[in-house]
């Protein structure tokens, strides 16, 4: 199946979409993460790609993630126009509009897996551990607010790099049951095997992605 994507021109049609198991989207994120990191940019044919764009979007995976600057999406899984759904809010929490997109994204538009990625040095993250409350903020940060506690009874109160990034993953995993309790579509598209659900810690520093199942 990688090869066959990696074979592409142009963009993902209907058929391959169909084809894929959710263990497959997901591989294919991993071979992207893979290529990103080795400078083996897969180049497809950009007016190819625009001539797809025009006729429909079959993105094999869809990706909840953080707005940060250094964790651009497309870039980290080496993905085309067509390739992935993109959902970014601060903290890569699971509030109403995004779960409602991941739901599009899935049970309209037939994408197979839904990837939470957190990051490393997440601003959002040290906020919610800081306990910031300011404007809108105070809302958003209040979902990260269960993984700060979790994480603190665990490694302590110091605010540390490496306690923060641990809370990323606490975070992502939260995330992940969250969009579980939350909608009962995509508890039932992972039920029935027709979606996976996994998550990921992505690098800011190397690159790579350390994977949460
Ligand atoms: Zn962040």
């Amino acid at each position: 199946m990688q090869e066959k994507y990696r074979a592409l021109d142009g963009a993902i049609g209907a058929d391959f979409q169909q084809s894929l198991t959710p263990s497959e989207a997901i591989g294919l994120l991993k071979d992207g993460v893979r290529r990103s990191t080795s400078n083996e940019i897969n180049g497809r044919h950009r007016a190819r790609l625009m001539e797809d764009a025009a006729e429909g979007q079959h993105p094999y995976a869809a990706v909840l993630s953080c707005i940060d600057s250094r964790a651009p999406v497309e870039q980290i899984f080496d993905a085309a126009s067509g390739d992935l759904f993109v959902a970014r809010v601060a903290g890569n929490v699971a509030s109403p509009d995004l779960i409602a997109s991941l739901e599009y994204a899935t049970k309209y538009a037939g994408s197979k897996a839904i990837l939470v990625l957190g990051h490393t040095r997440c601003g959002a993250v040290k906020g919610a551990w800081a306990g910031l409350q300011d404007g809108h903020l105070t809302e958003l940060l209040g979902r990260i607010q269960p993984a700060v506690e979790a994480t603190k009874l665990e490694v302590g109160e110091e605010d540390n790099l490496s306690n923060l990034d641990r809370c990323s993953a606490v975070n992502v995993k939260g995330t992940m049951n969250e969009l579980r309790d939350q909608s009962a579509i995509l508890a039932g598209l992972e039920a029935e095997g027709k979606i996976a659900i996994v998550g990921g810690v992505y690098n800011v520093a190397t690159g790579e992605v350390e994977w949460i199942d």
